[in-house]
């Protein structure tokens, strides 16, 4: 039975092309630097991100804790949103493999305001902890895309102290495609990015992280210790680089389809969609006043063929994805009307 798969954009299996492309990939021991296509695929996605360098992670987590690991010193302490992916979805790994301590700033939708940013910027007394890095998050997990305004007031506040920003951009491109700007217009706040090639962009497994030549020498030792050290890892650089070339550009109808599908939910009585947050790929909203059990709803949908996740905190969230398509959306509306009028 093929399902329709709205739970996340992390479900898309790679295309036939990345199939083929794997299938062909010249590959060798990249502990050694001997596979050519890891090589090629970090090569394009540094010059895509305007970064010297970039290495290739197994996942998007792995990258964005191997950048903590790599900027920062034990103890330091890392400034940061509170409904981050980082704080919220890594597992609490700061803790674990860099030994790191998060300073929690309120978001505003995301949005860290510049000014408590600065504000938090630890001084020299004998005893504060020293502050190591700055995170920040675009696209947000929220659904929303922050303004390269915000991005580039921050990234200016840490410059002026002296302090490396790390940008968590597993959903990079999403962002790049709603602002119509250069993935570099966005990057170039920061001093090291990750981003994924397993979400939207289909790769089956992985995701990168660029910065400086220097700084990923040193993220290469990091990932070894870490245990991603991958020998013959051409294979999946062979489907990131079909991601990076082919899969880009099209993230745009993955948002469109995520417009009609907040138009159409928002139709049904009795269910509140988050506008405001439909920027890229997903769609949150409310659905309390239809007092229809979300965990019922997931099974409900499961037994037409479509996976959805439940609730998280009130909220339901659908994303789209490349393998969802326009007339499925429509299925997926249809189904839901039917559901609550059973
Ligand atoms: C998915 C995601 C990650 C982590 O990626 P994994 O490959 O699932 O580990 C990190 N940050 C954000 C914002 C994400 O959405």
């Amino acid at each position: 039975m093929k399902f329709i798969d709205l739970r996340s954009d992390t479900v898309t299996v790679p295309t036939q092309a990345m199939r083929d492309a794997m299938y062909n990939a010249q590959v060798g021991d990249d502990v050694y630097r001997d596979d050519p296509t890891v090589a090629e695929l970090e090569c394009f996605a540094a010059e895509l991100v305007g970064k010297e360098a970039a290495l290739f992670v197994p996942s998007g987590t792995f990258g964005n804790q191997l950048a903590l690991f790599t900027h920062c010193r034990r103890g330091d302490e890392v400034i940061l949103g509170d409904d981050s992916h980082i704080v919220v979805h890594e597992v609490g790994a700061p803790s674990v493999i860099a030994g790191v301590q998060l300073r929690t700033l309120k978001s505003s939708n995301g949005q860290l305001n510049p000014d408590e940013v600065e504000s938090k910027i630890r001084g020299i007394d004998i005893h504060f902890p020293s502050t190591g890095l700055i995170c920040l998050e675009n696209a947000h997990s929220n659904g929303r895309v922050i303004p390269l305004s915000n991005m580039e007031k921050i990234y200016s506040i840490a410059k002026k102290h002296n302090l490396p920003v790390h940008l968590d951009g597993a959903r990079l491109f999403n962002a790049a495609a709603y602002l119509k700007v250069d993935a570099k217009d966005i990057t170039k706040y920061c001093n090291s990015v990750m981003f994924c090639l397993s979400k939207g962009l289909c790769a089956p497994v992985g995701s990168i992280l660029a910065g400086t030549k220097e700084f990923i020498d040193r993220a290469r030792k990091g990932r070894k210790l870490m245990g991603g050290g991958l020998r013959q890892a051409g294979f999946l650089a062979a489907a990131g680089l079909v991601a990076l070339k082919e899969m880009r550009a099209r993230l745009t109808e993955d948002h469109e389809n995520a417009l009609i599908l907040a138009d159409e939910l928002s139709k049904i009585p009795g269910i509140k969609v988050n506008y405001e947050n439909v920027h890229i790929n997903m769609v949150f909203f409310d659905m309390s006043e239809t007092n229809y059990d979300t965990d019922k709803l997931v099974q409900d949908f499961y037994n037409k063929g479509i996976k959805i996740n439940s609730a998280e905190n009130g909220e339901m969230r659908f994303v789209t994805n490349y393998w969802v398509t326009k007339e499925d959306i429509h299925f997926v509306i249809d189904t839901f009307k039917e559901i609550l009028s059973a």
